[in-house]
């Protein structure tokens, strides 16, 4: 049992967060994640997932799952760095050099596993970072873990970033550009081309987190693929947890730096990874994503994707820079962002309300994640509700 005055002082915080709207109220699924899915008892349309392709539930990834736990059994049993991993690793880590067209490829337990043990590795004292304003929260978890520098440039602004490159020349060791290729919050897309010329012309190492980039952009293979620069970048993060259904974090880099990576990032180093039902699953995942069926569902998605965002402006609302499947409902209101949220769900359209401290102040949103399995029904039925609330809400 605590001691009565850490009890206090937490429950004072917890308090404290729940008047600040700032506690989360998270809902239980009663069964599999998909385009549609069973959320607290009632059928919903789900938009709050990041299953971009429908591979959630998928069959094929399912078995692959139970074989591998059939062969492998179902604990990893140690560290990887200690006991060894199962031979399937080895192939999963070919597989992801083979996505993100690199030498080599290392998986790590999650996305964020990633971010926070990668960075570090590859920055130290002496070093500088910049890192976009609206980068994911693993990426500046990682920043801070390292011993580098860090400078901000505004989001996506290309001539502040040549600006600060320009001022930061010679003054430090290296320089690392990290981005996101897809925003998680807005749904635009990092100018890659402008900033690997920029990298190249200063010398710069280019880090692209493409956790929302990978099985939507270029065909699948990202955002680096969308541009047409993939071996202009450096390190190619990823994650499993989003178009390829599933869960855990990658990096495709040439050999000498993933075999460096894997011998010094600490999240690879001192966590034990999940099953191998898990790896053998994510697996599966990159080799649908790289088929010709992969590119169908990455066109399909696209079609759902481009007529939801048209639909929602020409009712009136606003969903910022988005041009991927990642599109926000952007209010700028706290209140009102919960209230179109619960109403939704109590229409049976599942969105999540995102207010600050996730987004600026003034730009609360809903955030909106199609998916490839969502029926035109779906996006109409969602969009009617959309327009119905909206004007009840005062929002369009
Ligand atoms: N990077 C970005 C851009 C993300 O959106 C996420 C997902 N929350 C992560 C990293 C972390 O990935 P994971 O959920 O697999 O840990």
């Amino acid at each position: 049992m605590a001691k009565g005055w850490v009890k206090d002082l937490y429950g004072k915080r917890l308090k404290e967060l729940l008047e600040r709207g700032e506690y989360w109220e998270i809902k239980k699924l009663m069964g599999p994640t998909g385009p549609h899915a069973i959320v607290e008892g009632k059928e919903v349309i789900m938009f709050a997932t990041n299953n971009y392709l429908n591979l959630a539930n998928d069959q094929r990834l399912k078995q692959a799952a139970v074989e591998a736990i059939e062969k492998y059994g179902w604990g990893p049993g140690a560290v990887w760095a200690i006991a060894g991993f199962h031979e399937i690793l080895s192939e999963l880590e070919k597989k992801i050099a083979e996505f993100k067209r690199t030498e080599a490829g290392i998986f790590f337990p999650t996305g964020y596993a990633t971010n926070v043990g990668t960075i570090p590795t590859l920055v130290e004292t002496g070093d500088l970072i910049l890192s976009d304003q609206l980068n994911h929260g693993s990426i500046i978890d990682g920043i801070r873990l390292s011993r580098a520098e860090k400078i901000v440039y505004n989001h996506c602004d290309v001539a502040d970033l040549e600006d600060k490159l320009r001022k930061a020349h010679g003054k430090y060791n290296k320089i690392l550009i990290i981005t996101d290729g897809v925003f998680s919050m807005d749904g635009d897309i990092a100018p890659l081309k402008d900033i690997s010329k920029l990298a190249e012309e200063y010398n710069a190492i280019v880090y692209v987190d493409d956790a929302h980039g990978e099985g939507v952009l270029g065909e699948g293979r990202g955002t680096p693929a969308h541009f047409g620069v993939d071996d202009k970048i450096d390190i190619h993060m990823g994650t499993f947890s989003k178009a390829l259904g599933s869960s855990g974090g990658m990096v495709g880099s040439d050999r000498e730096i993933i075999e460096y990576v894997r011998n010094t990032a600490r999240s690879w180093l001192l966590s034990t990874g999940p099953s191998p039902g898990a790896i053998a699953a994510n697996l599966k995942a990159l080799e649908i994503v790289m088929s010709q069926e992969g590119k169908e569902r990455v066109r399909r998605l696209h079609e759902n994707a481009n007529y939801f965002r048209k639909e929602l402006q020409s009712i009136g609302f606003n969903t910022g820079k988005s041009e991927t499947p990642m599109i926000p409902v952007i209010i700028g209101d706290t209140k009102k962002a919960r209230e179109l949220a619960k109403a939704l769900f109590d229409d049976g359209i599942f969105v999540v309300p995102i207010v600050y401290p996730m987004v600026p102040r003034g730009t609360e949103r809903t955030r909106n994640e199609v998916s490839a399995g969502h029926t035109r029904e779906d996006l109409d039925k969602t969009l009617a509700a959309y327009e119905k609330w909206g004007k009840k809400l005062g929002i369009i």
